[in-house]
């Protein structure tokens, strides 16, 4: 074999492995297989496993942003494609944006934005450190109008990459429009909510773990149910504190003055 013959079968092997593994060579996306490692049980995303998970959000973002999959395109005056870390220790999924969410481009910013980052606060959770904030639809459904059955399918298909690539270890589902979509119920949230379930993105992927709440926006109209919410939150918290070491060292002095 020659030195260039040599030199090529190495670059060719080198190539072959990181594709192998992740789907990128040199950064670039060969293959978008990230539905198929989350659909695999037997293959684990690993720490020593470089995915541009950046990168991807991104891609994603300039997709939604150029969407005209659904009625919704037609009003919006920005898509709100979600907020938060990349490699984030839960996901928060509400239903879509509303007005102030439409005219910023980001996702929870209203009143009911700012009461969301204050549970999320209470145990330690954040968009700054270790959340996600996504919504079922991507684009302001006129009016706050709940989001049609052909505009949520159209859009799911968003909402489901981005979890594939996030990765969280739970879902804190925020209303019944995200938890019903997610679960593919039509059960009420006063029904769902608090009550655990184990989410999959494909039949035989790995569980996500997705506790269903209150919409931040109801619990203003109606705080009486906050105390239900908080008891949601309080669970949630001790999941993730049972699954995560660093969240359970992080947040162990929240949780003792709050009992939970
Ligand atoms: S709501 Fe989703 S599917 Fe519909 S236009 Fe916006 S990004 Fe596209």
């Amino acid at each position: 074999m020659t030195a260039e013959q040599k030199r090529q079968t190495a670059r060719f092997l080198d190539m072959a492995d990181d594709y192998l593994s992740t789907g990128f060579y040199n950064g670039e996306r060969l293959y978008n297989f990230t539905s198929d490692i989350a659909a695999s049980a037997s293959v684990t995303v690993d720490a020593d496993i470089v995915v541009d998970v950046e990168g991807e959000l991104r891609k994603i973002e300039d997709e939604i942003r150029d969407c005209r999959n659904c009625p919704l395109c037609e009003k919006r005056r920005s898509t709100v494609a979600g907020e938060g870390v990349s490699r984030p220790l839960a996901m928060v999924i509400g239903e879509g944006p509303g007005a102030d969410e439409d005219a910023s481009g980001r996702p929870f910013v209203g009143a009911a934005g700012q009461l969301l980052d204050k549970m999320l606060a209470a145990i330690g959770l954040s968009r700054q450190t270790n959340c996600f904030i996504a919504n079922v639809v991507k684009c302001r459904p006129p009016g706050n109008r709940d989001p049609e059955p052909e505009e949520k399918a159209a859009c799911m298909p968003f909402l489901r990459r981005q979890i594939s690539i996030l990765r969280p270890q739970a879902i804190l589902a925020a209303g019944r429009v995200p938890a019903q979509t997610l679960l593919q119920t039509t059960e009420s949230i006063s029904r769902l909510r608090g009550r655990w379930s184990e989410w999959r993105l494909e039949q035989n992927s790995a569980a996500i773990q997705l506790l269903p709440t209150f919409h931040p926006s109801y619990l203003l109209r109606d705080e009486s149910q906050k105390p239900l919410a908080w008891d949601d939150l309080k669970k949630f918290a001790r999941r993730l504190a049972a699954m995560d070491a660093s969240y359970d060292a992080a947040s162990a002095s929240l949780r003792k003055k709050y009992k939970i």
